[in-house]
């Protein structure tokens, strides 16, 4: 079996710890910082035998020099990212496959956020650990990549099987669902699951993870066909690659 651990640090960032029950290997996800990872092995008892990084920004890759000190685990990495991932030892692109025991991870490049995104898809598992790609209805801004680029890795998500679950990096969900409304204020799946944010966070409480399917219904940054939503923001007769531009132009500015 694998165990997923959520561990909410910093703001809004989560990191994932992942671990093997029959092997016993153990990966943290995107560790911001050390110190909550280090906790929660000790708590279990687990010894930590890799990190898998999705990108190289600091609230991703931040906790990697210490706990590689403190565990000697080993990081692993887009190989477009290897200059600027702290401590990497090996580099994985598009294609690989990365090992936790029993289990296997597919790499998937997902160029946008940044120019070397890659997430990490557990099939058997229904597990795609997506970093600063896809959100909870919304996406990453486009920091080193073009909306096309986006588009097109948001593309190969949208085909993952609609019970895959979406742990993403940051619980963003709240501020995403505002926007997400105010696109597509009529669509009622998106209406429950504001609600169901709301009741969440009030708890404080995750919203994370989702799944493809929730997804497909709510996200307008995988809904760019939607006529309701080319409807509110003028965009009817453009291409898709447009639409999702042009969303992503007024979430930045939303
Ligand atoms: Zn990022
Ligand atoms: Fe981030």
């Amino acid at each position: 079996m694998l165990k997923i651990i959520q561990i909410p640090v910093l703001t809004d960032n989560y990191i994932y710890l992942l671990h093997d029950t029959i092997s016993g290997e153990t990966a943290a996800v995107d560790p911001a910082v050390a110190e909550p990872v280090l906790q929660v092995l000790k708590q279990r008892g687990w010894q930590l035998t890799y990190i898998f990084n999705t990108h190289h920004h600091g609230d991703h890759v931040g906790g990697n020099l210490e706990l590689k000190q403190h565990t000697g685990c080993q990081i692993i990495g887009a190989n477009a990212d290897k200059h600027r991932i702290p401590a990497i030892d090996k580099t994985v692109e598009e294609g690989d496959v990365v090992k936790l025991g029993t289990h296997t991870a597919q790499v998937i490049a997902t160029t946008g956020h940044t120019s070397g995104h890659i997430v990490y898809y557990f099939a058997d598992n229904n597990a795609l650990f997506c970093g600063d790609t896809l959100f909870v209805m919304g996406c990453g801004r486009l920091f080193e990549g073009s909306a096309e680029q986006l588009w097109q890795s948001l593309q190969k998500l949208k085909a993952l099987p609609a019970e895959t679950r979406v742990y993403c990096a940051h619980e963003y969900s709240e501020a995403n669902a505002r926007f997400a409304l105010s696109v597509e204020p009529d669509n009622v799946a998106l209406q429950q699951k504001m609600l169901f944010v709301q009741q969440q966070r009030a708890e404080n409480l995750p919203t994370v993870p989702s799944t493809i399917s929730d997804e497909l219904a709510t996200n307008p940054f995988l809904r760019e066909d939607s006529p309701a939503i080319r409807a509110t923001i003028n965009a009817i007769a453009n291409t898709s690659v447009e639409v999702f531009a042009k969303l992503r132009r007024l979430k930045d500015s939303f």
